[in-house]
């Protein structure tokens, strides 16, 4: 076993020097290529001066650069800063200041294109990155072109100079900070998560072990390696398991399954709307994708009918997974070969159990972590385990709040059926009318039910006689013609009363973050401009 990352990747070295780590668009890189390139970019870093704990910021999206620089800035006993480039320019800057990054890897369209730099104090040099660098296919529609405005270091160039340099060894232990990653920014501003070696090395373990994946697979990388489940996944799982990762720049749904066709990779791990946009391709086919035999979706929570329209056209059951940043990933996984419950109160699909090593609870929110409430009853689920942080960076009021005696509280409601677990929703989206408690969850699965809803939102709105009046965002299927009134009608024919909305607002389409989870919180702030 091993408590660390980067003892991780150089045993892989060792035992699959030549095998594929990462393939991409029309090439591919080695364990070996990866090991060199990193000690050149290790070389770099230590010759810039970056000391053991420094921040080091890569934002990119999957390009292989991300991999080598992840594993230089490790060598050299620096803290990856993870940071997805379609973030607008006032987080990034938050995210480039916030973390202290001395030197930045930067995609070179987004240096190009923003003028992010500006008002920022950032004396950080900034390493230029080609998406191209690794690619010989002249194809827009997989990776843009590169603006060639940047004068200073490249980091082709870097790795050229550099080409032979060993770095001093250096080997992190397991407590040692490996990366300073972002949450998602869905219930506000992004809290940096201190995830420490040990935790990714756990990750790691959980999806070698659980799956099992070992150097025969191959991770279809999808999330961002910019997210705690890319490097979740792709990285750690990778580094762990000798297994070819197999990246796509970012998500775009013709040129997915062009990868899927020519990569057959094994294990895909992705949100709802990457499953709903593979769905909506009439191209994909079930041959497509065979390869595929562990399907895992998680990031938010999974519609039943999502599953159930995949199984009917595919075959293939689509499992769910729950994690988040503060827990480096995965904490509840279900089971493969098992039948996946269905809590009866919400009509939720099951997020599986506990991962092993890790306990979880049910609590009272406004009570101890010893507080739990019985089977079946709702509440505050929190977790711990070798996977979980020990504190937010630079932030001890949100650690004293979040971390609670080695237990993470996740801030979401569930309920537990003896090992197995359900997430309502989010404690702070829950909507109280008229005295009731309405998860907008629930009512968002009833919508998909219907046949003309392609996505959906729910939240509450002020509403002077109630207090909160249930709103739903429709965006329905261009084909299809429906009535407000049909839609709460389906609605109010399979919930209780008061759960069905009261209001629904057709939409073309759904604010969402990078990882592409609905922005409940957008729609309800323009709720509340356009009222006011
Ligand atoms: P922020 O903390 O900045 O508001 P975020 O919570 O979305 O953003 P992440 O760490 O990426 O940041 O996401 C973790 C959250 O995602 C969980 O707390 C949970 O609400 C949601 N989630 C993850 N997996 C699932 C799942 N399978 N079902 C329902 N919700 C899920
Ligand atoms: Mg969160």
């Amino acid at each position: 076993q091993h408590h660390d990352a980067l003892s991780m990747f150089r045993a892989a070295v060792d035992e699959f020097a030549d095998h594929t780590m990462v393939a991409y668009f029309d090439g591919e890189l080695t364990f070996a290529q990866v090991d060199a390139e990193s000690d050149a970019i290790a070389s770099a870093l230590v010759a810039d001066g970056v000391a053991v704990g420094d921040r080091v910021a890569v934002v990119a999206q999957n390009i292989p650069h991300f991999l080598v620089a992840l594993v230089g800035i490790w060598k050299a006993g620096a803290v990856i800063v993870p940071v997805n480039p379609m973030v607008g320019d006032a987080e990034l800057r938050h995210m480039l200041s916030d973390s202290g990054a001395v030197v930045v890897f930067c995609e070179e369209t987004r240096i190009g294109s923003q003028a992010w730099l500006e008002g920022i104090d950032l004396t950080a040099p900034v390493i230029s990155m080609c998406p191209r660098d690794y690619q010989h296919r002249d194809d827009e529609r997989v990776l843009p072109p590169c603006p060639g405005t940047i004068t200073g270091r490249d980091f082709a160039g870097i790795v050229a100079s550099f080409a032979g340099r060993t770095p001093k060894a250096y080997t992190p232990d397991g407590d040692s900070p490996a990366a300073l990653t972002y949450t998602s920014g869905t219930t506000g501003r992004p809290k940096g998560a201190v995830n420490r070696h040990r935790n990714l090395a756990f990750a790691g373990q959980v999806y070698r072990d659980w799956l099992p994946l070992s150097e025969h697979d191959a991770i279809l990388g999808v999330p961002p390696m910019s997210t705690i489940t890319g490097l979740a996944i792709g990285v750690a799982a990778t580094l762990l398991t000798g297994c070819r990762y197999v990246i796509n720049y970012r998500f775009a749904p013709g040129v997915l399954v062009d990868i899927i066709r020519e990569h057959r990779p094994t294990f895909l791990v992705g949100p709802p709307t990457l499953y709903t946009a593979l769905l909506n391709d009439p191209e994909l086919t079930a041959s497509d994708t065979a390869s595929l035999t562990h399907l895992y979706c998680g990031a938010a929570p999974v519609p039943p009918v999502l599953v159930e329209r995949w199984r009917k056209r595919f075959g293939q059951e689509i499992r769910v997974a729950y994690g988040m940043t503060e827990a480096t990933g995965p904490t509840h996984l279900a089971p493969v070969g098992v039948p996946i419950p269905v809590d009866e109160i919400t009509g939720a699909l099951s997020v599986g159990v506990a991962v092993f090593s890790t306990r979880a609870r049910v609590v009272r929110p406004d009570g101890t972590v010893d507080d739990e409430v019985g089977d079946g009853e709702p509440g505050e689920l929190i977790v711990s385990g070798p996977q979980v942080i020990r504190e937010y960076w630079r932030n001890s009021e949100g650690t004293r709040q979040t971390i609670v005696d080695g237990w993470l509280r996740t801030g979401d409601m569930a309920v537990r059926h003896g090992d197995w677990f359900f997430i309502v929703d989010r404690l702070k989206d829950l909507i109280i009318t008229s005295g009731n408690n309405v998860s907008p969850r629930q009512v968002e699965d009833c919508l998909l039910g219907h046949a003309a809803v392609r996505e959906v939102a729910v939240i509450g709105v002020p509403d002077d006689y109630r207090g909160e009046a249930v709103c739903a965002f429709v965006v329905t299927d261009p084909t299809a013609v429906v009535t407000e009134l049909e839609l709460i009608g389906h609605c109010r024919d399979r919930l209780a009363p008061y759960k069905a909305p009261r209001r629904i607002e057709f939409v073309d389409e759904l604010p969402k973050n990078i990882a592409g989870k609905i922005l409940r919180r957008v729609l309800k702030d323009r709720v509340v401009a356009h009222e006011s």
